[in-house]
């Protein structure tokens, strides 16, 4: 990898979607240097054919915290969720995420995962001083998540559905597939598609949404600069 590319991916990972509460149209893009991520792929209710069907509803809740300047992975949550509006996993939907009706069964609320996931996301922000506002000193963080379908959409949309209230923190992000393109001036296929173009396998399960938040950390890790 050039010097050249690799510098320009650290400055593109600044490139942050930011998503205005009451300005829902207009992206702000901000150049910002990142220490950590939190990585998250949501899994949702899904019925063969159907793409982003707006009833779907989040099934597992996954994130890990990577340390950019490790590279290393230091912390990871997961949370089954249970869908309540449409409580049975369809066939497809388990076979796509090898998610099934019992995990979802003994899964909680998405508003309680929420609660959960903050608690966890707390005690990283007190460990290791993060900083999710510019305006805050201490080690500048922010999510990323393969294209902006997970907070953008999907959560977006759910939470707005049930009228859970959403954690501001929520509403920035970096999309990691938008970084890939312009760093690669390519169109993966799909993020195992990245991961192989780059000579690395994923690890795991596809659609798995731990697997996919992990594989999406290492893919980060591998076009981030200071590391290999
Ligand atoms: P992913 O992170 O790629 O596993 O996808 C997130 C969610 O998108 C899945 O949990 C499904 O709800 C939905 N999804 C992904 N692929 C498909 C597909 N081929 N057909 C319908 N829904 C899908
Ligand atoms: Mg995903
Ligand atoms: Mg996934």
């Amino acid at each position: 990898m050039s010097k050249n590319k690799t510098t320009l991916v650290r400055r593109e990972l600044g490139l942050v979607q930011m998503r205005q509460m009451n300005v829902t149209s207009k992206k702000l893009t901000v150049e910002q240097e990142f220490q950590y991520l939190v990585v998250l792929d949501f899994e949702s209710t899904c019925w063969e054919g159907k793409w982003n069907a707006p009833e779907q509803e989040i099934i597992e809740f996954p994130a890990v915290l990577l340390n950019l300047q490790s590279g290393e992975v230091i912390s990871e949550f997961q949370q089954y969720v249970m869908p309540m509006e449409q409580p049975v996993l369809s066939p497809f939907c388990t076979s796509l995420t090898g998610i099934t009706q019992e995990q979802v069964d003994a899964g909680v609320p998405l508003g309680t995962s929420i609660y959960l996931f903050s608690k966890w996301l707390q005690s990283l922000c007190e460990q290791h001083k993060l900083s999710f506002c510019a305006a805050v000193p201490g080690n500048r963080a922010t999510f990323a998540t393969w294209s902006d379908w997970d907070l953008e959409i999907c959560l977006q949309r759910e939470c707005t559905r049930k009228r859970i209230r959403k954690p501001e923190f929520f509403n920035q992000w970096a999309d990691v597939k938008l970084l890939y393109k312009k760093f690669y001036q390519r169109k993966p296929k799909g993020l195992a598609g990245a991961l192989q173009d780059l000579g690395l396998t994923f690890q795991g399960r596809e659609h798995s949404g731990i697997s996919d938040a992990r594989n999406t950390a290492t893919l980060i890790s591998r076009m981030s600069p200071r590391l290999k």
